[in-house]
């Protein structure tokens, strides 16, 4: 049969396709694996026994059951969630939303697709347009969601030691050179991979370079505020009519309802919106319809900072101080200072293997992580730059034990690799 272009792209293994298949079959083979590579949330009763309650809710009261299961809802999204979200942010951010600045996608990873397709690529008059990252690593699972090639770029960090074996990225403002082709700029905040968030500051720097060039700043908030509020560390959330903010109920515990939204200008709503139409017809209603009661009485704000982050946050304590005391002084080792979401990023100086053999080691030995290499998009694949060679991202979002157990495991192979260098 004969394909299209477009055909190609979505058949060819790259990026996501192949770690996903990659992380598929290491799951469904024979050996036990210790789970460290994806993103998925732990299942935290709290939250689910929250979201059981009202799912008995709807199936005791025929009209709500009928809502959730008989009803296209418009392409914009749910109406009822969408009022409930606006006036909950209004109140907590006084950010003046109204109903056309909030659209529902299937999952937020639906929004970036459409999102980046709506700022990169050929303009009408003819201009080429890419996405622009500041700071790479960055989310891996941006790098293919461009139609066009090149949909983006992205800028090496600055890197600040903060502690003995500790350090964190920071946006280098010196080489983030804008031009007429960048159509966007997006940061995930927190950063997936690297659990880093950007500070205040340099928020407010990258909305000012937005205004300037009058493009839209992309927060991709999967992990933030104001759900799952995964951020452990000081930061304002900000919203108006140059940011593009994007949510996500997955991280919260919902992955499996696929509920993205994008709180934005009227004028990109309306086009996600079309967008949605197109490809779906209409969003899921799901996740909206078990949430709207959490999200009208501001629930969902509580248990986000009041149950969720100290749940996360305690199981990163742990995972660091295993780190500390597995790697002690043997070799060069480093984390990202952990500020936010569910990874440890962890930097191996001077490593003598790649990270991706380091992967292929340690799947043997039956932990699962991702090796760092996959998280520059926007990066030629090849540079003079070894760092990429360097890190992998862990997740510690599943049982302590088993965590501090892969934990060890890494530990032992890197100690190893140096060792046998
Ligand atoms: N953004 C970031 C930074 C992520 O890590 C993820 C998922 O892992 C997504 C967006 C997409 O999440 P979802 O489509 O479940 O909303």
């Amino acid at each position: 049969m004969k394909m299209t272009a477009f055909a190609k792209k979505f058949s060819e293994q790259a990026g996501i396709n192949s770690l996903m298949d990659d992380l598929g079959k290491a799951m469904a083979g024979d050996q036990p694996m210790i789970m460290m590579g994806g993103g998925n949330p732990g299942h935290f009763s709290p939250v689910q026994e929250r979201l059981r309650e009202e799912f008995q809710k709807i199936g005791q009261d025929p009209e709500a059951f009928a809502r959730l299961v008989g009803n296209y809802d418009a392409p914009q999204g749910e109406a009822r969630f969408i009022s409930a979200l606006k006036d909950l942010l209004n109140e907590t951010y006084g950010w003046g939303l109204s109903e056309e600045n909030i659209a529902l996608t299937n999952g937020s990873q639906a929004a970036f697709f459409m999102l980046f397709n709506l700022f990169a690529g050929t303009t009408p008059e003819g201009e080429e347009r890419q996405i622009l990252l500041p700071l790479a690593p960055e989310y891996l699972g941006y790098a293919d969601a461009g139609l066009g090639a090149n949909t983006f770029r992205s800028v090496r960090p600055k890197i600040d030691y903060v502690g003995e074996h500790t350090f964190k990225y920071r946006v280098d403002f010196d080489q983030l050179a804008l031009d007429e082709q960048v159509g966007a700029l997006c940061v995930s905040r927190p950063t997936n991979p690297t659990g880093n968030v950007l500070t205040d500051e340099e928020i407010d720097k990258l909305h000012k370079l937005a205004k300037d060039w009058d493009i839209p700043l992309i927060i991709d908030g999967a992990y933030g505020s104001p759900f799952p509020e995964l951020i452990y560390t000081q930061a304002n959330p900000i919203w108006d009519e140059q940011i593009i903010l994007c949510l996500s109920l997955s991280k919260l515990g919902l992955p499996a309802a696929r509920t993205g939204i994008v709180i934005a200008p009227s004028e990109v709503i309306r086009a996600l919106s079309g967008a949605n139409a197109i490809l779906n017809l209409a969003t899921g209603s799901f996740g909206p319809q078990l949430t709207e009661n959490l999200v009208r009485s501001g629930e969902i704000l509580t248990l986000s900072r009041e149950q969720v982050r100290p749940w996360y946050q305690a199981k990163m304590h742990k995972a660091v101080a295993v780190l500390h005391e597995a790697f002690e002084d043997a070799c060069p080792w480093y984390i990202h200072q952990p500020e936010g979401a569910m990874f440890l990023w962890l930097w191996f100086p001077g490593l003598p293997i790649t990270s991706h053999e380091l992967y292929q080691r340690l799947k043997a030995r039956g932990v699962l992580v991702v090796s760092g290499h996959y998280f520059f998009p926007g990066m030629p694949n090849e540079d003079d730059w070894p760092h990429r060679h360097e890190c992998l991202r862990v997740t510690y979002s599943q049982d302590d034990e088993q965590v501090a157990k892969g934990l060890r495991i890494i530990a032992d192979e890197v100690r190893q690799a140096f060792a046998d260098a």
